[in-house]
């Protein structure tokens, strides 16, 4: 069923791009920096309901090819003025509109996004219920960089087994993974552990993934190369732990691909990546239809971000633990208050109002705009 009834026009549009004070420091090739960068937009249609939406790429093209500062451009130069003004069904009507534009999957996640927002307030349903969801709490895990030391990781792994953290992922990269794992299993010897690989390694590698293929990982993360399928799926058959694939995925499409040739038996849905909400359930649909699991993960989305991350992880087809630590972890103010929070158990309630299902905090979003650019049609 088709989330709105009648169609949708949207009379205003506003983008912004904000910059987060984070509590801890991110160092990547490019540098140390201590802020998140993100791009929100605000969509108002011509009964003055209004919706908004994140997309959250990174400061860097490290991730994505795309950076906060590409997903603002985009929203304002290219998909925003494609949707103004046009009656639009809903959600699954923007495709179309913006046909001509390649990629800036951040930049319509966020449009997605807002008008999931839009429509839930109009149909009167929670974002959980229009889309289908059925689980009231999602299972959250936590992720675990790379340390300076292996007594540092066990460390951390035992603060967040304590707090409640349903599964741990550590991040392995070459000459950081057997070792590793190995010690991270002698003192947790049935945790639910998997790691994730960032496409560090190639299928030169093949003996060390045999080798933590003995340590019963949940499932082992991005081996390969980040936009590579095939490679996978020769790994994939000489090993047994499931590969879970994260980067390489960018659309339903893409999943039907890594399904065929058996490069991976999980995938990790990250809404941004793929273009949005709407993407994102059709990759959980198809996955469920071919016995693939799926999880969600997140990109340091704010609050707004992630009240969609926390409705889509409500559809049966997520039955791993969703790495969506408390944004209290990493921004010194959310975007919306009061935030989620993970209970001591590891889950996080799914809301059940409507629209985004948490209280916009204006003032905030207000005092971390950098940017911002609004417009409105006639
Ligand atoms: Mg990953």
């Amino acid at each position: 069923m088709s989330p709105s009834s009648k169609p949708i026009v949207i009379k205003k549009i506003e983008v912004r791009l904000l910059r987060l004070p984070l509590i801890t420091t991110f160092t990547t090739g490019f540098g140390t920096i201590n802020y998140k960068e993100t791009v929100v937009v605000r969509l108002e249609d011509s009964d003055g309901v209004v919706g908004w939406g994140e997309g959250a790429a990174l400061s860097f093209p490290n991730y994505s090819p795309e950076t906060a500062i590409t997903t603002y451009l985009g929203l304002k130069e290219y998909l925003l003025p494609s949707i103004v003004g046009k009656r639009i069904s809903g959600p699954e009507g923007l495709d179309n509109l913006y046909s001509q534009v390649k990629g800036y999957h951040f930049a319509k996640t966020a449009i997605d996004c807002a008008m999931w927002m839009i429509c839930s307030i109009k149909s009167q349903q929670s974002l959980k219920q229009l889309l289908g969801g059925k689980s009231e709490s999602v299972a959250i895990g936590e992720s675990i960089g790379i340390k300076n030391s292996i007594d540092e990781t066990l460390e951390e792994i035992s603060l967040r087994l304590d707090q409640g953290y349903q599964r741990i992922k550590i991040k392995i990269k070459p000459g950081w993974d057997v070792e590793l794992v190995r010690k991270v299993r002698a003192k947790f010897s049935d945790i639910p552990l998997m790691v994730d690989a960032n496409s560090s390694y190639s299928l030169n590698d093949v003996p060390i993934f045999k080798k933590l293929d003995k340590f019963n990982l949940m499932m082992i993360e991005q081996p390969l190369g980040d936009t590579d399928i095939v490679d996978h799926s020769f790994l994939q058959k000489e090993i047994t732990t499931p590969i879970c694939l994260d980067e390489s995925i960018l659309s339903v499409e893409d999943a039907r691909k890594a399904i065929k040739i058996g490069a991976c038996k999980i995938i990790n849905i990250k809404p941004g990546r793929v273009g949005g909400i709407s993407e994102s359930k059709k990759i959980h649909d198809f996955c469920q239809d071919n016995n693939i699991g799926v999880w969600c993960g997140g990109l340091l989305e704010t609050g707004i971000g992630r009240a969609f991350n926390i409705a889509l992880s409500s559809l049966p087809g997520f039955k791993y633990p969703a790495d969506m630590s408390p944004s209290s972890f990493f921004y010194k103010e959310d975007l919306i208050d009061p935030t989620y929070e993970v209970d001591k158990n590891g889950y996080i309630a799914i809301p059940t109002a409507t629209g985004l299902g948490y209280n916009l905090e204006m003032k905030r979003i207000n005092k971390y705009t950098k940017q911002k650019y609004n417009t409105r049609a006639y």
